[in-house]
């Protein structure tokens, strides 16, 4: 994990450049699975995770069986850039409408949303759903339309397709027209290809690799901002279990670091707070939690120690423990900090 942070003011928030909280909005079948895919093998994370299965397979079949490796709910793509390693969060949300509040949950984990349509099927109903709750947290959007090479691609339709509906939400939320101004990359998942610049109908994009897709990426979404010297805060969004550790909780850190071990407090919904233990910190690589020693502010990470922790749920800084607003499930426009 990055420690650059030696330098920021206690009172500075910091731009976490080498990283990048993104969601993707699919529907079912629009090649998100594919593109993801896609996207590891070429960050060559592929390979990264090949050696962690060796090493854990190395330490005993059983402790693998316990649940060390736990497949995450979002995937860490690194990036080689000129600057650095830019880790690319991908965070799943679910492709339909959903009343519990998880699209909303996904939404507060990221910067900024990949809409990812087919060339051939446009955007679709349930597309619409995620999207205007996107243009309602504010998120920068950018649109990828896959599957270029159909034989039945109409891809000037689709971009346009995508405009109007975009037009139509932000009218209906009130967001901002500049949603409009929506960077379009053109990509064959399958093939492992994208470009800025629009293929004919059933052609390729005209790039040997999906360079213009991460450089999109990198240059629209924003890295997330938070001052690593603060007192923690990270918000919990979303569960999970292994055998092994237990439950997990998902979290966002908003604000300061988080270690291994350390104790911090535990902000609850009925407004009281007790000190607790972090015994496990988990972080994504590609596929895959793997245990972490600290992460920091902009991090999305998995803590294992804290049996009925919940969603909503923040955990602080123990001398500092300042709760973060609630994630409600039923508000249209979600809770950023
Ligand atoms: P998901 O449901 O959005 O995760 O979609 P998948 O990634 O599982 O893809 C659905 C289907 O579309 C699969 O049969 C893929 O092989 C196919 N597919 C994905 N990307 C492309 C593409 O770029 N071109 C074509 N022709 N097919 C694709």
């Amino acid at each position: 994990m990055p420690t650059a942070t030696a330098s920021v003011q206690a009172s500075s928030a910091q731009l976490r450049t080498d990283l990048r909280n993104v969601a993707i909005v699919a529907h079912v079948d629009h090649g998100k699975t594919t593109l993801v895919d896609a996207m590891l093998r070429q960050s060559g994370a592929f390979a990264a995770r090949a050696e962690l299965v060796d090493r854990v397979m190395d330490s005993g079949e059983l402790e693998r069986e316990k649940g060390i490796t736990i497949l995450a709910k979002n995937t860490a793509v690194r990036r080689q850039t000129p600057d650095g390693v830019v880790t690319i969060n991908v965070v799943d949300t679910p492709g339909h409408a959903d009343f519990g509040g998880e699209v909303e949950r996904a939404l507060s984990m990221v910067d900024g949303v990949v809409l990812l349509v087919d060339a051939s099927e446009g955007p679709l109903p349930q597309t619409r759903f995620v999207l205007r709750k996107t243009l309602a947290a504010g998120l920068p959007v950018m649109l990828v339309v896959n599957k270029v090479d159909r034989p039945d691609a109409r891809i000037a339709e689709v971009v346009e397709e995508a405009h109007d509906l975009l037009l139509d939400l932000a009218t209906e939320v009130g967001a901002d027209e500049s949603v409009l101004d929506l960077p379009v990359v053109y990509a064959s998942a399958r093939a492992g290809k994208a470009s800025l610049s629009q293929p004919d109908d059933g052609g390729m994009p005209d790039s040997e690799n999906l360079d213009p897709l991460f450089d999109t990426i990198l240059r629209h979404v924003p890295p997330p901002t938070g001052d690593p010297k603060a007192p923690l805060r990270a918000l919990v969004t979303n569960l999970d279990a292994s055998s092994f550790l237990g439950r997990i909780a998902l979290c966002r850190i908003h604000a300061g670091q988080m270690r291994k071990g350390q104790t911090v407090a535990w902000c609850r919904e009925d407004g009281s707070t007790q000190r607790v233990r972090i015994t496990e910190l988990l972080i994504t690589e590609a596929l895959e939690r793997i245990p972490a020693e600290e992460a920091h502010a902009g991090d999305l990470v998995a803590i294992a120690g804290i049996p009925d922790i919940t969603i909503g749920d923040t955990l602080a800084d123990a001398e500092n423990p300042e709760p973060l607003p609630r994630i409600t499930v039923d508000e249209p426009a979600i809770s950023m900090t």
